[in-house]
């Protein structure tokens, strides 16, 4: 059998239909995981790396007295599965194989994926041959080379990999482990710090800084308005920016008329076709149309999977001689560009353009596949048709420009016009995306004179550095040796997913800058990026077979030490500045009651509130959304009122929450249950938020006496209304409670969320789980409830209530089990029905029922039934079932009425008996009847 791996499920189902030809692939799910056969070949996919390096066990325990941050640099390192399915299927199948072909990406990753293929296969089958197939492209004729030309892995490429990863492991978990402690965050709040990672916010730090010190200079422009041929014209002082004021009024006060042309020059400008994409090169283009260089990264690699472009991991940007152009071009012509191909190809320039990148690998980013825009959606599309458009741009001729520039002469001083016009479109015809502003100047000659319409001066500043947009970013690491093609955007996700950075262009973050400033003080190894280069051309000498993998690693190593000495000898230091730093990050304002600072406060990273930093002597807090919701951040928008902070909520994945002011949303959250309380009006509102008391529990807490005095009110007055803010906090957990009743009973649809019927419930009355047991249907289904779930939910409200009733009588948990399959609802029933019936309809032995219902009746204060003995119960049986007419199926009903024996069927009102158990009133009279025969009898003979 030949097993066939491929990177990803996805391009397994590709590869697997474009070798299998004609005959037919089958597709089977094996524990979970797809294959994909035709005739003895086996294809499963990856889902990339399916393995993980680890440390060995025994490092888990981040405060470990013998195993302290430092220890984890020379830490054993493992490899784990972390894909278990797949590792298990893939061994599986390797057992049977008789040739292995690793058909993963075509490159650094790629191969060391392919490595750990190899060694799982290698793992449970020690002959088999493993073969590797590369490509650049997943389409029919480059699988197919790629097939037929089979060739080994390369371990030496695989290897460079191995060390980048154990390198970075390394580096990571020591240095995050080590800030972490030495600023005191744990769970969600670590502070992580990483090879490529710290450098990268150190550029963005360092940027931020360079703004806040710049110091802006003053400057001045000159202009002239003039008018020719009818239409205006804005000329320009040669002089450019006077940084001189004085300068500049001198230079305008001679501005006089005559307005002269002194000079008129043309030319022609020769506009270059851009060269083909490479990753950076595509990531920058796709960020102008709105893309985040992970998300372009993504689409593209979806498209690659799908086969509508070349692998978009490559630092190429010279089309190799084995790619066929016309090929590509042919493949256009099948969709909504075959006009811009027809083009391409009547003025098709004689060499394809090059950028200075050639290597050998995979060749620049092309198309590969036709696709229309129904197929792959608005956004893959669009990058779709950048990828397209470039390439058909490569083949496109060069645009020529017209310009002109014009001189003049106003008293002796200098002015001119420049102005562009697009003579020959060339390739920007095929490529629109980058501006091509014409600009048209009509034509004057020398001696000309125009008239001065007016002078302007303008005061302008200079403008600090810019912040780094992400495709900005992308670019200057590829500048220092930063990452690689395959990481940059990773790091860039990174740091935005832990709140080092934000916005675009990329601001850093209090705490980003904070770790950044402490680490480029005590240790910059870890912010520069010199190291993480020479990183970089190591693996390079790995990937030649100059150097091995564990020579680079045991020199990471040695590095990481030093950096540790410089580290260790400063914890306390480092960990003083960061801590001071970031408590700014979770101020939120002055506290309403004592003026000191609100904070954000996690609670074991699951619960958060804001608090006040006076506590214990000031316990104002605000309540916030659980941590499920998002973790809240401080936001620089500052309520006029309060004087606090906006707090967003931000969870990965979800849109942000923004809750605005917290404490006016403390406040409008709360008013409504305010409200609640009966005596509560407006003004009696105001003046307890002028008492910083904002909530329902705030009053229940505060002491008769001190809201007495606070809100001027009666003693009496005051001790009503905390009783009544009992009630009303007794009142929001029976609807809470019916809240989470509903949330568990009811599945949510479109316009009827579990809020929303809650409140349609509690507008109706309905407050509590008992009150849903007895709500009428046509309320409930006024509520968005179906006939089905009306009854369903009013079934389960009333057992729930039954059993908290009967719970609440006394009587223990098994019984009460069984007594609400027998339909007994409340202690009342206890008093009503015969003990008899209670216990045929349970089960529970009648002694049981009657001492039960003596606990029940006695709990609820009603009168106990009458009491009877199994004994009684079973002769009286045998005395009904002697009756002619009674079986064991009336037994039941009669005892619903009481009639456990013959005595008391002989003195049962037969009218009264019929309505309790059902039994037809005739049928009654004729067993009485019979018995009192039967009485008869048995007096005649004795
Ligand atoms: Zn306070
Ligand atoms: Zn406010």
């Amino acid at each position: 059998m030949h097993l066939i791996v491929a990177e990803k499920n996805i391009s397994a189902r590709r590869i697997a239909a474009m070798l299998a030809g004609n005959n037919h692939v089958t597709n089977k799910k094996e524990g979970g995981v797809d294959t994909y056969a035709f005739d003895d070949t086996v294809l499963v996919g990856l889902k990339g790396h399916v393995v993980e390096v680890d440390f060995v066990e025994g490092y888990t325990n981040w405060r470990s007295e013998e195993r302290p941050p430092r220890s984890l640099i020379d830490a054993g390192i493992v490899k784990r599965p972390t894909e278990k399915r797949i590792v298990s299927l893939l061994q599986k199948l390797a057992k049977k194989a008789d040739l292995v072909t690793i058909a993963t990406d075509f490159d650094t990753e790629g191969e060391l994926i392919g490595k750990e293929a190899y060694e799982l296969v290698r793992a449970v089958n020690k002959g088999v041959r493993i073969l590797r197939a590369r490509f650049s492209a997943i389409t029919p004729q480059e699988i197919k080379r790629a097939f037929s030309e089979l060739t080994e892995l390369d371990f030496a490429l695989a290897a460079a990999g191995e060390s980048r990863q154990i390198i970075d492991l390394m580096w990571g978990a020591s240095l995050t482990r080590f800030i972490s402690i030495a600023a005191r965050r744990g769970g969600a709040n670590i502070l992580s710090v990483g090879r490529v990672q710290s450098p990268t916010l150190a550029m963005i730090a360092d940027r931020e800084k360079e703004i806040e010190s710049f110091v802006p200079q003053k400057y001045w422009m000159l202009t002239l308005d003039t008018k020719k041929d009818g239409s205006p014209l804005e000329l320009r002082h040669t002089h450019g920016r006077f940084v001189d004021h004085d300068d500049a009024l001198a230079a305008r006060k001679r501005t006089t008329e005559p307005l002269t042309v002194t000079e008129v020059k043309e030319g022609v400008k020769n506009d270059r076709a851009p060269t083909p994409f490479d990753t950076t090169s595509l990531l920058v283009a796709a960020g102008r149309l709105g893309f985040s260089a992970a998300n372009a990264m993504r689409v593209a690699e979806d498209l690659y999977m799908n086969g509508f472009i070349s692998y978009p991991r490559t630092d190429n940007t010279v089309y190799p001689a084995s790619l066929n152009l016309d090929e590509v071009l042919g493949v256009l012509k099948a969709t909504a560009f075959s006009g811009d191909v027809a083009w391409v190809e009547r003025h098709r320039r004689p060499e394809p353009t090059r950028g200075k990148k050639s290597s050998t690998d995979h060749p620049p980013i092309h198309p590969t596949g036709a696709a229309t825009p129904a197929q792959l959606g608005e956004e893959r599309w669009k990058l779709y048709e950048l990828v397209v458009r470039r390439f058909l741009a490569t083949l496109s001729p060069d645009a020529r420009w017209l310009t002109m520039k014009v001189n003049f002469d106003a008293g002796g001083e200098p002015y001119t016009v420049t102005g562009g016009q697009l003579k020959e479109e060339g390739w920007r015809r095929v490529y629109p995306y980058s501006e091509a502003a014409e600009r048209l100047i009509p034509a004057c000659t020398v001696g000309e004179r125009l008239p001065i319409l007016g002078v302007n001066l303008e005061e302008k500043e200079t403008q600090p550095p810019p912040r780094y947009t992400q495709s900005r970013l992308i670019q200057t690491m590829e500048e220092l040796g930063l990452g690689t093609k395959s990481t940059r955007h990773e790091v860039i996700g990174k740091l935005v997913s832990r709140r080092y950075v934000q916005g675009n262009p990329l601001r850093p973050t209090l705490v980003g800058r904070a770790v950044v400033e402490s680490l480029e003080k005590h240790a910059d190894t870890i912010t520069r990026p010199d190291m993480t280069r020479t990183l970089e051309a190591s693996m390079q000498q790995i990937k030649e077979s100059t150097r091995t993998r564990d020579d680079v690693v045991g020199e990471s190593r040695a590095m990481l030490h030093s950096v540790f000495d410089d580290l260790e000898a400063h914890e306390e230091q480092i960990g003083a500045e960061i801590m001071d730093r970031t408590v700014e990050e979770r101020t939120v304002g002055p506290c309403p009651v004592c003026g000191k600072d609100l904070q954000i406060r996690q609670v074991h990273g699951a619960s958060q509130f804001i608090g006040c930093s006076g506590y214990p002597e000031c316990t104002f807090n605000i309540s916030l959304p659980g941590v499920q919701w998002g973790k809240a951040i401080r936001l620089d928008q500052v309520c006029d009122k309060h004087r606090l902070n906006h707090i967003r909520l931000i969870r990965k994945g979800a849109r942000p929450w923004d809750i605005g002011c917290p404490l006016c949303s403390h406040i409008e959250s709360n008013a409504a249950t305010l409200r609640l309380i009966p005596h509560m009006t407006d003004a009696l509102l105001a003046r307890l938020h002028a008492s910083h008391m904002y909530t329902v529990p705030d009053i229940v807490r505060a002491s008769a006496a001190d809201l007495a005095a606070h809100l001027s009110i009666g003693s009496e007055e005051a001790e009503k209304l905390v009783q009544e803010a009992n009630d009303v906090l007794d009142l929001l957990r029976r609807r809470s409670e019916l809240k989470k009743f509903i949330r568990a009973e009811v599945s949510p649809r479109r316009g009827r969320s579990h809020a929303k019927i809650a409140q349609k419930l509690a507008a109706a009355g309905i407050d509590d789980i008992a009150a849903l047991g007895s709500a009428r249907v046509d309320v409930l289904k006024e509520a968005g409830l179906s006939d089905e779930e009306t009854q369903g939910l009013r079934a389960k409200a009333q057992a729930i209530r039954s059993e908290r009733r009967l719970r609440e009588a006394g009587l223990p948990a098994v019984s009460i089990k069984k007594y609400l399959e027998a339909g007994i609802a409340g202690p009342e029933d206890f008093a009503t029905l015969h003990p008899a019936y209670i216990s045929a309809k349970s089960g529970v032995r009648v002694e049981t029922v009657c001492k039960h219902a003596e606990v029940a009746c006695s709990s609820a204060g009603l009168d106990t039934p009458p009491k009877i003995t199994q004994k009684r119960l079973e002769k009286g049986r045998e005395e009904l079932l002697a009756v002619p007419g009674i079986g064991e199926p009336t037994l039941e009903k009669l005892y619903r009425a009481g009639i456990v024996d013959a005595a008391s069927l002989a003195a049962a009102d037969p009218e009264r008996a019929s309505a309790a158990s059902g039994i037809p009133a005739a049928k009654i009279r004729a067993c009485i009847a019979s018995i009192s025969a039967e009485d008869k009898k048995e007096r005649v003979r004795t």
